[in-house]
């Protein structure tokens, strides 16, 4: 069986050289859905906690909210890059305190400090979910990830093989000890 967990994310970008109106810096509400499948753990009967999933994906996740996502080639990056620079705000303000981990990965580079993403292809729905799904299949058994932004919508699905273990009591992924790093509940 699936669970199926959504997430809003707010954010702006552009299709660098792209002809048409998405050339211009614009933004969006995006929403992602993620579908993760397993078997239905029967000490709690659910696949994977709705909780657990938005904690984990979020972590990485909240980088892209209230975040300019721009491709590494795009001159509009040093030309905010240097705005920012100019501002003192290029590496931080205290109040900007919904950061993820910075992160780097072929597909994109996270700059938390100044809420910005920086990928190697076009931010486009479909680009959208390569990186989400890079950035998360080894900590979810994603076999389905939608990504809508206004009338657009793109989604692929993936195979996934193994059953994930997880706690009978609270439902979270068992530590590599057969202990569940949340309750404390032993594997029986
Ligand atoms: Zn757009
Ligand atoms: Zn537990």
């Amino acid at each position: 069986m699936r669970s199926i967990t959504t997430f809003d994310i707010q954010y702006a970008h552009r299709f660098y050289n792209f002809k048409g109106e998405a050339q211009y810096l614009h933004g969006h509400t995006g929403t992602l859905t993620i579908e993760v499948e397993d078997t239905i753990n029967c000490g709690v009967n659910m696949v994977f906690p709705c909780n657990e999933i938005k904690k984990i994906a979020w972590h990485i996740l909240q980088n892209f909210d209230h975040a300019l996502i721009l491709r590494q080639d795009d001159p509009l990056l040093p030309a905010i890059l240097g705005v920012y620079e100019a501002q003192g705000i290029r590496n931080g303000v205290p109040t900007n305190t919904m950061k993820g981990p910075a992160f780097k990965t072929e597909l994109a580079t996270a700059h938390p400090d100044c809420r910005l993403v920086v990928t190697k292809e076009t931010m486009t729905a479909e680009g959208m979910i390569k990186i989400v799904h890079h950035l998360l299949k080894d900590q979810l058994n994603i076999v389905k990830l939608t990504f809508r932004s206004g009338d657009n919508t793109a989604s692929e699905c993936y195979q996934v093989s193994e059953s994930r273990d997880r706690c009978p009591c609270c439902g979270i992924l068992m530590g590599a000890d057969g202990v569940c790093p949340k309750c404390g509940c032993r594997k029986k």
